[in-house]
């Protein structure tokens, strides 16, 4: 038996211990976080927007036992309700058995991903050929989005009032559809662009069809022919695109990476990775002791703006009606509540590896991410949580034995970002970001580490208690 060394003792003693958590793992937590993933995955396949991903929520807390949230009812402690907002951004509210003057704990995740948005007027003809005009939604590296299979997902909505919903793309035996890309033999002078340029916004155009409508005098004959068919599949006419919300998403499933399938690849993994284990955390919380709020919004990806975005009065909404339901002073609520912004970070890619400060990048299978601010250029545009929440949820982490590691989005200066964190950070509430570190964020196919996901979820369900 050998003795350690002062030097190493006092180390033991002193230093930061950084270390991949799956070392530290035993085996029945690798096996969980496999089943957890099975669920996720599942949860993925079957929300590639914003309004599905809402849909996926509710019936997964509605076979919980949640119902929807109803206007002068008394709430208890123990009851669960819903709150949709419009069909793309879901409040969860397990009422808890603390006053909520003490505070409520608030989760928040986002359910849109960056994607390819139809334009208002998007189908036309050219060398008879039919395509949709698009104008993408958040930050996308434009020329990953050719020549990869691409579903259509979103609604119609009609002058009379219905909603039609489209899906087409996902099942083999459906169609899909695609942004072409030049072919390398003729992309000497596309090939002299920067990347950043490479595939130009009005490049992103999607191939959707090319049999003509057999006429010998007409034009137009191939998009008159893609019209009969929207025609008799959904009953649209080219004007009900006017008032559409439809999205290319691209067509795969989630699907395990690597020979020792620890990993998972899948697109809109940002953010429905802190999503799928938020919901899972408030469906396994049956009485959490502060009333636990479960926001899942959309617009996140382009600023937060807009009615179902966090940048609206729908959280601060929320909060009101739970102190009203408890008559206490909702101001007095917000100022003791605690939020987790649970969101991804950029996991350090072992190909790219200068963008990252290695001491505080974040990796594959260290565990859940705290990151203390997000911003660019001197921390701007974020609501930096103080060293007082920081400290609450490192003591909660370390408690509950859950892998975890602080990440930074990148070296200083090198880019950055931002997260809901901050829209709640301005109604008075504590808040820090927690989520799961990703390889290849906002591209088609992103990839996670299935012990990372579990440890979010352990984290967000010890956040709940
Ligand atoms: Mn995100
Ligand atoms: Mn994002």
């Amino acid at each position: 038996m050998s003795e350690i060394s002062a030097a190493e003792a006092l180390k033991q003693k002193l230093f930061i211990e950084h270390k991949n958590g799956v070392l530290r793992a035993d085996d029945s937590t690798i096996a969980a976080a496999e089943e957890f993933a099975k669920g996720y995955k599942e949860f993925l396949n079957n929300s590639k927007t914003e309004r599905e991903a809402a849909k996926s929520a509710i019936e997964i807390a509605k076979k919980a036992g949640f119902s929807e949230f109803v206007r002068g009812k008394k709430y208890k402690a123990g009851d669960k309700y819903f709150i949709n907002n419009r069909g793309k951004a879901v409040a969860l509210v397990n009422v808890g058995k603390t006053p909520c003057e003490q505070g409520v704990r608030i989760t928040a995740a986002h359910i849109d991903s960056p994607r390819l948005d139809l334009k208002p007027n998007p189908l036309y003809e050219e060398l008879e050929l039919a395509l949709f005009k698009t104008h993408y939604y958040g930050g996308i590296r434009k020329y990953q989005w050719t020549a990869v299979p691409l579903a259509l997902h979103g609604v119609f909505a009609k002058k009379d009032g219905t909603v039609q919903e489209v899906s087409i793309g996902e099942n083999e035996n459906e169609p899909c559809f695609v942004v072409n890309d030049l072919l390398p033999h003729l992309a000497t002078e596309q090939a002299k662009r920067t990347l950043a340029e490479a595939i130009k916004g009005e490049e992103l155009n999607v191939l959707v069809g090319s049999y003509p409508f057999k006429d010998d005098k007409e034009s137009e004959l191939v998009k008159l022919n893609i019209l009969k068919i929207l025609n008799e599949k959904y009953g649209v006419t080219e004007a009900d695109f006017l008032s559409a919300e439809l999205e290319c998403v691209p067509a795969f499933k989630a699907r395990d990476i690597g020979f020792d399938a620890s990993l998972i690849g899948s697109y809109g993994q940002d953010d429905r990775v802190c999503a799928y284990p938020a919901i899972m955390a408030a469906v396994n919380t049956p009485m959490p002791n502060h009333t636990l709020v479960t926001i899942l919004a959309d617009k996140e990806e382009i600023g937060s703006e807009g009615n179902t975005g966090l940048n609206s009065a729908f959280l601060k909404y929320i909060i009101e009606d739970i102190a009203e339901n408890e008559g206490a002073n909702y101001r007095e609520v917000l100022k003791n509540s605690k939020c987790l912004s649970a969101d991804v970070n950029a996991a350090t890619d072992p190909t790219f590896q200068d963008v990252m400060e290695r001491k505080n990048a974040a990796y594959l299978n260290y565990g859940v991410v705290i990151t203390k601010y997000t911003g660019a250029r001197g921390k701007s545009g974020t609501s930096d949580a103080s060293a007082e929440y920081v400290g609450f949820v490192r003591q909660m982490l370390d408690n509950a034995n859950i892998a975890w590691q602080t990440g930074e989005l990148g070296k200083v200066d090198a880019g950055g970002g931002g997260t809901v964190a901050m829209y709640i950070a301005n109604l008075g509430v504590d808040v820090v970001d927690l989520g799961v570190p990703v390889l290849s964020m906002h591209a088609p196919f992103e990839t996670t580490a299935k012990f990372d996901v579990y440890m979010a979820y352990l984290a967000m369900k010890e956040f709940a208690q």
